[in-house]
Formats: structure tokens, C-alpha cells, sequence
């Protein structure tokens, strides 16, 4: 799949603006900073695809890409900026709301944790979202480069623990590093399998 060229759609900021559902579509979603984009230009192969730099001001777009032909991959915002304006926040979340509840075509959501820090609250506020909204979800820990041994042995044990209390978690935990290009293989061939 990932051998077809990506680029990028739009960014969406409101429901009206989203693309027909009439692609197999996957998202990403994570905290600002935990690697997303980074991770994003690793899977498509094309660096500068996805911006490296999230701003608070951008915070309330979706952004979608396309895979060849058949698929969207969706950048949600990400979340967990401490001084964004309550606002925008409560913007961004109506519209992610809508958007996760209501889109057909989307098969599974991507919930990026950094493996440095495992799981948060605010990554805990998503999968709560992806419960209620029955979208499938699958962690994907960033940054193992930075985490060897027994600290990784720790991340993985509360990362498993957590998911095991959210309906609409996959159990396989997906281990990557977008600088030495770990897990990038495992995570395309997931995503090329999603029907
Ligand atoms: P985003 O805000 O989630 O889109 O995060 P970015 O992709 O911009 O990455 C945030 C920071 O983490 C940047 O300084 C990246 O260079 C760094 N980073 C991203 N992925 C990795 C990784 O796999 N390993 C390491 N060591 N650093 C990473």
C-alpha cells in the first residue's frame, strides 16, 4: 500500500468540510509532541509531509491524506496543550466528537504514546472517546529508541494494563521509533490489512 504515493488532502475544521467517506480511512491521534508527525512522514516515506511543528493555533484540524487511491490517513490534533484556550479546545473536541462517532468509513484509530512516558490522562481522555464511539483503537508507543530494558518492560506493562480497561482497545501494542525506523514495516503491513 505504502509503495503508492501519499499526499496531503486538506485540513478539515468543521464537519461540512470532510471528504466523502468513500475511502478505507485509519487515524492518528496522540499529545502534542509524542512523534506524530514524525511517524506519519516514516510510514508514507516522504519527509515534511505531515508538519513537524503543531501549533496551539492549528490545534482544531483535521488533517487528511491520501494513500493511493483507496485510502485516508487522518492527522487528528493533537491534545494535551496545557495553555491552549479553552475554546479552541472545546472546539476541537466537539469536532472530533462528531467526526469519530459518525464516520462510516473509518476503520481503526492509532493512539500514539510516548514510550518514554506511557500512558496519561489525556491519552486516557481519547480512548474513552474511541470507547463510546466504537472505533477500534491500537496503541502505538513512539520514541523506543529512548527506552531500553526493563524501563520498556515497565512502559509496555501499564500501557497493557490500561488498554485492558477500554472496550475498544486492540490488544497488540505496536512498538516503533520513526528515527531508527522500527515498527514502521509492522505498522504499514497493519494498516494495509484493514478492509
Ligand atoms: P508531534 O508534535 O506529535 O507531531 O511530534 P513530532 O513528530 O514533531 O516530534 C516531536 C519531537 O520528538 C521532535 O523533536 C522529534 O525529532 C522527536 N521524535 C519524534 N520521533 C522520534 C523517535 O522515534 N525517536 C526520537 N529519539 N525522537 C523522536
Amino acid at each position: 500500500l505504502f509503495a503508492a504515493p501519499s499526499d496531503f488532502l486538506k485540513g478539515v475544521v468543521a464537519m461540512d468540510g470532510l471528504p466523502p467517506a468513500d475511502r478505507i480511512e485509519l487515524c492518528f491521534a496522540g499529545r502534542s509532541n509524542v512523534g506524530k508527525s514524525s511517524l506519519i512522514n516514516a510510514l508514507t516515506g516522504r519527509k515534511g509531509l505531515a508538519r513537524a511543528s503543531n501549533t496551539p493555533g492549528r490545534t482544531q484540524e483535521i488533517n487528511f491524506f491520501t494513500i493511493g487511491e483507496a485510502h485516508y490517513l487522518v492527522d487528528l490534533p493533537g491534545y494535551g496543550y496545557a495553555n491552549a484556550p479553552l475554546k479552541v479546545v472545546e472546539k476541537w473536541q466537539r469536532l472530533l466528537r462528531q467526526y469519530l462517532s459518525g464516520r462510516q468509513s473509518l476503520r481503526r484509530a492509532f493512539v500514539l504514546i510516548d514510550a518514554r512516558h506511557g500512558i496519561k490522562a489525556v491519552d486516557e481522555e481519547i480512548m474513552t472517546l474511541l470507547d463510546s464511539a466504537a472505533v477500534t483503537f491500537q496503541a502505538v508507543l513512539t520514541k523506543t529508541d529512548k527506552v531500553k530494558g526493563k524501563d520498556r518492560e515497565k512502559v509496555l506493562a501499564q500501557v497493557r494494563e490500561k488498554l485492558s480497561a477500554h472496550p475498544a482497545a486492540y490488544p497488540e501494542i505496536v512498538l516503533t521509533s520513526s528515527e531508527k525506523g522500527d515498527g514502521i514495516a509492522t505498522l504499514r503491513a497493519i494498516i494495509a490489512e484493514l478492509e
